[in-house]
């Protein structure tokens, strides 16, 4: 089954494709997680990439395209896949969809997760992360048992440079403009699933595996 993840920033896309990704067979393929990645390697993707994750502008199509098809073609054989963040221009859907028809596949189901425009600010902002095994926390709705360290690791959390105040308004903004226009792409097509996000993450994850097992 192949499956897009599709909200705006702070939904909490990242964290139920973690829970649906234990719960099915799927492979997670985040393309943000694929950006920082490379970023933190010091590639000249990377490089290229940073100043528009930065600045919580959307990276070139044709850079995230060639990245996340490449990884894809790699998955061949993989019993299914869950897309985190893109596509994130019909741009980037529709390369997508020619990229899966020229090997007879298809995207089957969309899901996506509705937050409302206030709770996302406070959402990201108050978000870290673990700079070793990428587990994120949030400093008032999932905070770590010591402040400012990780459960798993003990590795002290950080603040993502594009989660500040500043940035996430950009990042609104590049959702709205370039991003929100799939909904209806992909409602168009009879396949996108709309799962209230403003939730408890088990209320939310359960919304979702029912959308999956219909869809199966
Ligand atoms: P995310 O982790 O999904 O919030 O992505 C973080 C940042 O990576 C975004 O704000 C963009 O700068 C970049 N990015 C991730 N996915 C894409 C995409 N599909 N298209 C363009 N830029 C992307």
């Amino acid at each position: 089954m192949h499956i897009v993840l599709l909200g705006p920033p702070g939904a909490g896309k990242g964290t139920q494709a973690k829970r649906l990704t234990e719960a099915y067979d799927f492979v997670h393929l985040s393309s943000g997680d694929l950006l920082r990645a490379e970023c933190r390697a010091g590639t000249e993707l990377g490089r290229r990439v940073a100043e528009f994750i930065d600045a919580g502008r959307l990276v070139p199509d044709q850079m995230i395209v060639e990245v996340v098809l490449a990884r894809l073609k790699a998955l061949k054989g993989a019993s299914g896949f869950l897309l985190d963040g893109f596509p994130r221009t019909i741009t980037q859907a529709e390369s997508l969809d020619a990229a899966l028809q020229g090997c007879g596949e298809k995207i089957d189901l969309v899901l996506k997760l509705a937050v409302p425009d206030e709770y996302l600010v406070d959402r990201i902002v108050g978000r870290r992360t673990c700079p070793t095994c990428q587990h994120v926390y949030h400093v008032r709705f999932h905070p770590p048992i010591r402040e400012g360290i990780c459960d798993r690791d003990g590795a002290s959390l950080v603040q993502r440079t594009d989660d500040t105040r500043e940035v996430v308004l950009e990042r609104l903004v590049a959702y709205a403009a370039q991003t929100r226009p799939l909904v209806d792409y992909y409602r168009r097509r009879g396949i996108l699933r709309e799962v209230d996000g403003a939730r408890d993450i088990e209320d939310v994850l359960s919304d979702l595996r029912r959308a999956v097992d219909d869809a199966r």
